[in-house]
């Protein structure tokens, strides 16, 4: 009987097995899954704060593909073959009924991530996949060039004429990803390319970030430059935390400037209204004098900001507290106008792997045929989801590219042993 082996019950491998059962019962093929954790899906289980931003309902290919950071052309066969709209029919054929939110993310509306991990589980089960939990797999066997199977960690040896390499990448250890696909990688001839951690909270130095802990900023504008040239600019929301700052704009900096950070400091810089101009934030702060004229700097200007922000204004723009409003000159309020417009960070660095979202980085695509996503060096050998040099922006489109490279790899899958199916037959006659 043929088989064909996943190795990883994670997002990429969990679907490469549904599609592979599913489609490959006239084949006649068996469909195994390793998964090393003792349940499948622990990654899903913590995603989008536990409710599984599943995928993004934007309306077309071309969006899902602008949304990818490192090599988005490598995606256009598996996007187009299994798109965020059949993503979202597979999980409501699975009983898991979804709802589209703010930026087209879509969630389950239970809001509960273990509803997707059951339906793929109920899907898999019917589909008579074969799940092996407590199975660490060791090494991709290779004889004569091509793939004949696996070995798990306890010696067993099982054959198969297809092997997907679905183990992710190297972010939040915990849930099992620990990198080991890229040792197979490596072992069995393909280039690995940098790994760096992504999506990550970025580090600051300066000592009033840190104060600022906690502090949650809605709708300003978090930018990055490096000297004069801004590297990123995005509109959303932001966290301070007690070594620097993080939230969904944060995040997607890192996926832009990491490694860069990695080489020098970068300048961060908050809009803290960036609905105003510079003259309509002068205006609007000379209303506010306006109506306070006799009254101290530090009680007035608290009207602008947060709470915990205005004393960290208030030290920056180097006017002294007690000033009465009336005697701020125009230059205070230009300073004070910076800081609002510009509010300053030194960026040193980024967070580590075991708080990021992705990993940048991973099997090179250089190495993998993108419309089979079979090894370009050793045939039966396919990789999906994490593994690979991939990673988007957050707002569902990395479990997108789960979805739809563990979709091409298994259909590339089926097909392979369809021809060895009939090579074998055409022997026989
Ligand atoms: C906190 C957090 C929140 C996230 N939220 C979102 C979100 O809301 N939306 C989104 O699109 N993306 C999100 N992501 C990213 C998303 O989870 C990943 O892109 C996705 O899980 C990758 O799928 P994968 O199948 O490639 O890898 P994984 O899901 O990591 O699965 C890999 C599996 O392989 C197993 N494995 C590894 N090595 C072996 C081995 N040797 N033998 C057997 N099994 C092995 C692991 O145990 C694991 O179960 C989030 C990530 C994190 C960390």
């Amino acid at each position: 009987m043929s088989k064909i082996l996943i190795v990883g019950g994670g997002a990429a491998g969990m679907m490469a097995a549904v599609m592979a059962a599913e489609n490959g019962r006239a084949l006649g093929a068996e469909v195994h899954v390793f998964e090393k954790n003792e349940k499948l899906g622990k990654k899903i289980y913590i995603t989008g704060k536990g409710r599984c931003n599943v995928t993004n309902a934007c309306e077309g290919v071309e969006e899902l593909i602008a949304s990818v950071v490192s090599n988005p052309k490598f995606l256009y066969s598996a996007f187009y073959g299994f798109t965020n709209r059949q993503v979202m029919e597979f999980f409501e054929d699975c009983g898991v009924s979804l709802k589209v939110e703010r930026g087209n993310r879509v969630f389950p509306v239970s809001d509960h991530s273990s509803d997707i991990i059951r339906g793929l589980e109920r899907r898999m089960k019917k589909a008579q996949v074969l799940i092996h939990l407590h199975s660490e797999v060791k090494q991709v066997l290779i004889k004569e060039g091509q793939v004949m199977g696996i070995q798990l960690a306890d010696g067993a040896v099982i054959e198969g004429e297809c092997v997907v390499v679905a183990t992710g990448g190297l972010s939040y250890p915990s849930t099992g990803s620990t990198g080991d696909g890229y040792r197979f990688a490596r072992e069995t001839g393909h280039r690995v390319t940098e790994l760096v951690p992504s999506l990550v909270p970025l580090l600051a130095q300066e000592e009033y970030i840190h104060q600022l802990q906690g502090l949650s900023l809605r709708n300003v504008e978090f930018s990055v430059c490096d000297g004069k040239k801004c590297l990123y600019r995005e509109f959303g929301e932001m966290m301070f935390t007690h070594f620097g700052v993080t939230g969904p704009i944060v995040l997607s900096a890192s996926s832009r400037v990491g490694k860069l950070l990695q080489t020098r400091n970068l300048t961060g810089r908050v809009d803290l209204k960036p609905a105003l101009s510079r003259e309509q934030l002068d205006q609007r702060i000379l209303r506010e004098f306006e109506n306070s004229k006799n009254r101290q700097f530090k009680n007035v200007i608290g009207a602008l900001y947060p709470s915990s922000l205005t004393p960290v204004i208030i030290q920056l723009s180097g006017v002294d507290s007690e000033k009465p409003i009336h005697d701020i000159t125009r230059e205070e309020r230009e300073k004070i106008i910076d800081l609002t417009k510009a509010f300053p960070m030194t960026l040193t660095g980024m967070g580590e792997f075991k708080e990021a979202i992705i990993t940048k980085g991973g099997v090179s695509v250089r190495d993998v045929d993108p419309s089979t996503m079979e090894s370009k060096k050793v045939p039966g050998l396919y990789f999906a989801g994490e593994v690979l040099d991939l990673d988007a922006v957050t707002g569902g489109y990395n479990l997108q590219v789960a979805w739809s490279t563990g979709w091409l790899a298994a259909t590339s899958a089926l097909e392979r042993l369809r021809i060895i199916t009939e090579q074998e037959r055409t022997l026989c006659q």
